[in-house]
């Protein structure tokens, strides 16, 4: 990618993602229980309203044999999107996986995994197969730790 980098330590940050894209997500994640789903958020940094999800796209889970603990967005659809968005004002700008049966926080896991300090983390929790909670966090350089980021739908 070769667009600017997000400040997404800005205080009060949000992600904005409409209604019917937090269905889809939600949706994606019930069907995906007892496994965990993930996919990548597309969208624009409106500046000061803060980012707005404008597509989102479903992943094949590719975690080898770890999916109900673990996710792993599928390389070659990140390639894909990248390269279609290419010269365009939509990037990826975070991705969301689902906890199957447990909070909607961010794992020992999920902060172990975490290489990219410019994406959204959006983490849905399901539980008994029906979806429980949904938030959004983002990576805090200075703490070293992830921030919860408030959701707003456009
Ligand atoms: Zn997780």
């Amino acid at each position: 990618m070769c667009s600017a980098p997000f400040s997404l330590n800005r205080d009060g940050h949000v992600i904005v993602i409409r209604a019917g894209h937090l269905e889809q997500i939600n949706r994606f994640a019930e069907q995906a229980y007892p496994e965990e789903c993930c996919g990548l958020l597309i969208g624009r940094d409106d500046g000061a309203s803060g980012l707005a999800v404008t597509r989102v796209a479903a992943s094949p889970n590719v975690a080898e044999g770890r999916q109900r603990d673990s996710f792993e967005v599928d390389p070659k659809l990140r390639f894909d999107i990248m390269r279609a968005l290419e010269g365009g004002p939509e990037r990826i700008i975070g991705h969301y996986h689902s906890h199957p049966d447990h909070p909607a926080q961010p794992s020992a896991r999920d902060t172990a995994m975490m290489f990219e300090p410019d994406l959204v983390w959006v983490i849905i929790s399901v539980v008994d197969g029906r979806v429980e909670q949904v938030t959004a966090h983002a990576w805090d350089g200075e703490q070293g730790g992830f921030r919860e980021i408030a959701i707003r739908s456009g």
